[in-house]
């Protein structure tokens, strides 16, 4: 599997914060000014974000990107990031108001393939919606992205299986509704939607489509074992995108390998980062 030019393509630099608002419980959209990776990123890549003249947290951290806002002249121009508060840096970087400066490098990974789907069904659990929303937009023939933009062929439907634990959490769900999505809603604690895990939802989406489904899945790693087993079962391909912690992105430092197996059923170590960060669920040994 050719790897090396995720990163080789990446652009490196400082960039300068547009806004920075709460959009859900300890849950925040970032944008920032960034032309060079708003015109090239394709869905499910993501960015390392670094504070600028900050060194503790002295590594950058792994953020989907979340969706590319135009300019006024309609030429992509922000990157939108939405990020959980969990540690250190997503911490600090509450506070980077508009002005502020990153320091960022990508887009990196391999994204989602343009693989056609006549129903696309993405299953996120957490913070795991960011790569879906660029990712459901393309499928329904809104937007195109890359540097020349990719072509997908357009799915009937795109479904969003989206879990978290409690409804504070959910985040970005009008962002959903608004580009067209169907979207079927769960929490831990029964405050919205179905009480119970995000994965009760996918049977009954995939037994009541009139089209054949394709899942995407993104989220914490149990949530993407439990994915790929209803997929096994139901037969339908499905794709994880994993969320490994990484220290550069890049491929040197190999913090954020995974066991994936190849096509005799032997595994190797793959890097998250420029081997992934998608992979066939049934290639990861979970
Ligand atoms: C490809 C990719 C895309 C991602 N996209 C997003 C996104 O769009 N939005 C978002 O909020 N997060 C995303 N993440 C996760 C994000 O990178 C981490 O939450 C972030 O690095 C935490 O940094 P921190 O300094 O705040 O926390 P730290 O101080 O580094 O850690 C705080 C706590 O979180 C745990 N932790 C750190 N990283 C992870 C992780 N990846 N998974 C589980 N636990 C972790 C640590 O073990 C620790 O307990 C993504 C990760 C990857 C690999």
């Amino acid at each position: 599997m050719a790897t090396a030019h995720y990163a080789d393509q990446a652009w490196h630099g400082a960039v300068t914060v547009a806004e920075n608002v709460a959009v859900a419980r300890d849950t925040y959209r970032v944008r920032f000014a960034c032309p060079e990776i708003a015109r090239r990123v394709t869905p499910g890549q993501f960015v390392m974000l670094r504070l600028a003249q900050c060194n503790d947290p002295l590594l950058g951290r792994p953020l989907a990107v979340y969706d590319v806002t135009p300019d006024e002249a309609g030429r992509p121009y922000f990157v939108d990031v939405v990020y959980l508060v969990v540690g250190k840096m997503t911490r600090l970087l509450t506070e980077f108001f508009a002005g502020s400066r990153l320091e960022v490098w990508g887009p990196l990974g391999n994204g989602f393939p343009p693989t056609p789907a006549e129903h696309l069904v993405m299953v996120a659990g957490g913070i795991g919606q960011t790569p879906f929303l660029s990712l459901a937009r393309e499928y329904l023939g809104q937007r195109t992205y890359g540097d020349p933009p990719r072509q997908v062929p357009r799915a009937h439907r795109v479904t969003l299986c989206y879990g978290a634990k409690n409804a504070e959490y959910l985040a970005g769900v009008e962002d959903f509704r608004k580009a067209g999505v169907t979207i079927q809603l769960s929490t831990d604690d029964g405050s919205l939607g179905h009480h119970g895990l995000v994965t009760e939802l996918i049977e009954p989406v995939v037994e009541r489509s009139a089209w054949p489904c394709r899942i995407v899945c993104c989220g914490p790693e149990p949530m993407l074992q439990a994915t790929a087993a209803v997929a096994e079962r139901l037969g339908l391909p499905c794709l994880v995108s994993l969320e490994s912690p990484m220290a550069c992105g890049l491929g040197v430092c190999f913090s954020c390998v995974k066991k994936i197996r190849d096509r005799e059923g032997n595994w190797d170590y793959r890097r998250t980062c420029v081997e992934g960060p998608v992979f066939r669920a049934e290639d990861v040994e979970f």
